[in-house]
């Protein structure tokens, strides 16, 4: 959807007394991370020099252009961890970017009739205080959450992409129904959604965002636009060259990720949709 270009719903995954998450350092490239997390907490540091806790309702968005890496690491606070990781493509015009860090805590807002709640971490709704988080083209992201029996139709901008990534419950978009993990994803073109919940209460993130412009190469962390540029990446990484730099105060076992051997094969960019 749009410039969404991975989504990962993981947990709730119970650690008692031990660590969830511990990601070593691991290169990125002409992309944005947005973790998103419902439960937990994370310890975020990258070579940006950020030090940052990730924690339920606070978006956090990494820039990582030209290159950047990083470490997450759950805290002893988080004994659950739950969430979602998300990847938004850079366009050609910035995806050589600098590295950036954002974080922004989006208000809960109530929907009419007590149907529930929508909080955005990205972009805007009509209506709602547009998010400040720093974008490079136009992009929606929205926890929903729904009570039982709700139906609401949500306005949204008919030149957008969107997908529906659920959490919890049993929704139906636009009359399709989705369970846990799935994804239901709406073409560009209606300029109102529906989403009706069944006898639980729904729990999603709604993702949206302009068609996007470029064919991209995604592969392990990068996202590039050859099969080249990924080996030349790749070989930086391993090589511990300037592009990525250096993550200081990451206290794991092993101080990086290798990068795994490339595929006996040339890729292709992803097809535009
Ligand atoms: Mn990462």
């Amino acid at each position: 959807m749009g410039a969404w270009c991975f989504a990962d719903h993981y947990g709730p995954v119970s650690m008692p007394g031990g660590t969830a998450m511990d990601v070593p350092p691991h290169p990125h490239t002409g992309l944005q991370t947005v973790t998103w997390l419902f439960e937990g907490e994370i310890e975020h540091r990258d070579s940006g020099g950020v030090h940052a806790l990730v924690r339920p309702g606070e978006v956090n968005l990494m820039t990582g252009g030209h290159g950047i890496a990083h470490s997450e690491v759950s805290t002893p606070n988080a004994e659950v961890l739950h969430g979602v990781q998300l990847w938004v493509a850079l366009p050609d015009a910035s995806r050589d970017a600098p590295r950036a860090f954002d974080h922004h805590v989006p208000a809960v807002v109530p929907l009419a009739g007590g149907a529930g709640t929508v909080r955005v971490f990205i972009g805007s709704l009509p209506g709602m205080d547009a998010s400040p988080v720093r974008t490079h083209t136009p992009l929606l992201g929205v926890q929903v959450d729904l009570a039982p029996g709700a139906s609401v139709r949500l306005a949204v901008d008919a030149s957008f992409e969107h997908g529906l990534l659920v959490d919890a419950g049993t929704p139906q978009l636009n009359g399709t129904p989705l369970a846990s993990g799935d994804l239901g994803v709406v073409d560009a073109g209606p300029d109102t959604l529906s989403i009706e919940t069944g006898d639980e209460p729904v729990r999603a993130v709604l993702l949206g965002g302009t068609p996007f412009a470029s064919g991209i190469v995604m592969w392990w962390n990068f996202v590039a636009r050859t099969h080249d540029e990924v080996v030349d990446w790749r070989e930086e990484w391993e090589a511990g060259g300037e592009r990525f730099g250096e993550v200081i105060g990451y206290q794991g076992a092993v101080s990086r990720i290798p990068a795994p051997p490339m595929p006996p094969l040339r890729l292709l960019p992803r097809a535009n949709r």
